[in-house]
């Protein structure tokens, strides 16, 4: 089966300080696959690079076959891939409509009737977006706006789903609410790409976790695996933790 995401062996440097060091992932279509490392492993700049926001040294990524060597950031968008960025970037003074409707702009062969249903669609999965329609989006909270932030990126009827830190700043609680949101994502068949510090959460989460650390992906981990803190300590860490009982 083609995959629908296939990251390989991906180099970017920032000047040439390398961020990514051959990083190579893929996710099947309708996978969860997370992507957990320490500050500074080069998640960020993973899904920059998967939406060709920055520049690759070498390697390829390509979603459902198709390279996207040489597209612009906008033709990724509109090759059925949408980011959810990290700290949400809602538009505050805009209404929750309108700020979905601008996720709207990605959508390839829109039509009143389809751009209409995939409104709907999103309301029904987060009513919160629907109830709270004409009100400035800066009056949700943290959480009401990742659902926005999450409900805006889906309008655009992505295959692939990238989302950079959903957890981030969000209280216990209203991290609950986030993954309830990711879970309703999940059963709409869609591929998703979960980028978190947090590890455990995620990694029981998702089909299946890469951990990232100084550019190169160090472990990948089964949703069992979320449990096991040495074995996560040493690919976050590369501290080699088992024991020599010699
Ligand atoms: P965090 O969890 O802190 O967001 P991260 O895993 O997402 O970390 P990146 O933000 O991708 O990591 O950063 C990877 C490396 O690239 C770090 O060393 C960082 O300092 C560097 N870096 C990131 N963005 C830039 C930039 N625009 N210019 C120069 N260096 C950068």
């Amino acid at each position: 089966m083609t995959a629908a995401l296939s990251v390989d062996e991906l180099h970017v440097a920032y000047r040439s300080v390398p961020a990514l060091r051959g990083v190579s992932l893929a996710a099947a279509p309708g996978e969860v696959v997370a992507v957990v490392g320490p500050n500074g492993a080069g998640k960020s700049t993973l899904l920059a690079a998967i939406m060709r926001m920055v520049r690759w040294g070498a390697g390829d990524v390509t979603v459902g076959g198709r390279s996207l060597a040489g597209l612009t950031p906008d033709a990724v968008a509109r090759s059925k891939v949408a980011l959810v960025p990290e700290g949400r970037q809602i538009f505050a003074n805009l209404t929750v409509e309108e700020n979905l409707r601008l996720g709207l702009i990605a959508r390839v062969g829109r039509t009143p009737a389809s751009d209409r249903a995939a409104i709907a669609e999103v309301h029904a999965l987060f009513p919160i977006v629907g109830e709270f329609a004409r009100r400035a989006a800066g009056v949700l909270s943290g959480g009401q706006q990742q659902q926005l932030a999450i409900a805006r990126a889906l309008v655009a009827d992505p295959d692939v789903l990238l989302l950079d830190e959903p957890s981030l700043g969000l209280a216990p609680t209203v991290i609950d609410h986030v993954f309830d949101s990711l879970a309703a994502v999940r059963t709409m068949g869609r591929t998703i790409v979960i980028v978190e510090q947090r590890a455990q959460r995620t990694i029981a989460f998702a089909d299946r976790s890469y951990v990232l650390a100084d550019g190169r992906i160090r472990d990948v981990l089964a949703p069992g695996d979320a449990g096991d803190s040495d074995r996560l300590r040493a690919a976050y860490f590369g501290v080699d933790t088992e024991r020599d009982d010699q």
